[in-house]
């Protein structure tokens, strides 16, 4: 089956015009990183690139080139602002896969040893504890 094209009205493509807020760690002329509204782990962010593309499938291979050093970066923040053991890094291709948002995104999840995570596009955070924990992840960005 033929997949839809990328199309600029997704809500990612909004936040990156500002036309919907956005709680953001990160940013620079290619990329930009936000906390997600509905975290499966506190200090769940997402990654995405500047340039449109629906996901990695259809991405140029220049734009992902210069979007996992970002990845690289702000999980080693996420990994030392929240103390994890380990952090999971996430990218859904296509609804069938369990993309809901048609513009290419990492998710970086912090993970600690016996504790689960939520359900996927769960339960919204509260605007006050996203900010508190981007102000955590901003700070040990600023260590770097
Ligand atoms: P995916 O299934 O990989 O497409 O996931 C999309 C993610 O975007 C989910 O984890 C949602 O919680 C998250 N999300 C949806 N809308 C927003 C928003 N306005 N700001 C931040 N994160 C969002």
């Amino acid at each position: 089956m033929a997949t839809a094209g990328y199309d600029d009205n997704n809500i990612f493509a909004k936040i990156l015009r500002g036309e919907i807020p956005s709680v953001r760690v990160y940013e620079d002329e290619h990329t930009v990183a936000f906390m997600d509204v509905m975290p499966q782990a506190p200090g769940h962010v997402l990654v995405i690139p500047r340039s449109g593309s629906r996901n990695l499938l259809d991405a140029d291979p220049a734009v992902l080139s210069r979007t996992i050093p970002v990845v690289q970066k702000v999980a080693n923040a996420v990994k030392e602002a929240f103390e994890a053991d380990g952090v999971f890094i996430a990218q859904f291709n296509e609804p069938a896969a369990g993309q809901t948002v048609f513009h290419l995104h990492f998710h970086i999840i912090p993970r600690h040893e016996g504790v689960g995570l939520k359900p996927h596009s769960g339960q919204m955070e509260d605007g006050a504890v996203l900010k508190a924990h981007a102000d955590k992840i901003r700070a040990a960005l600023a260590e770097t």
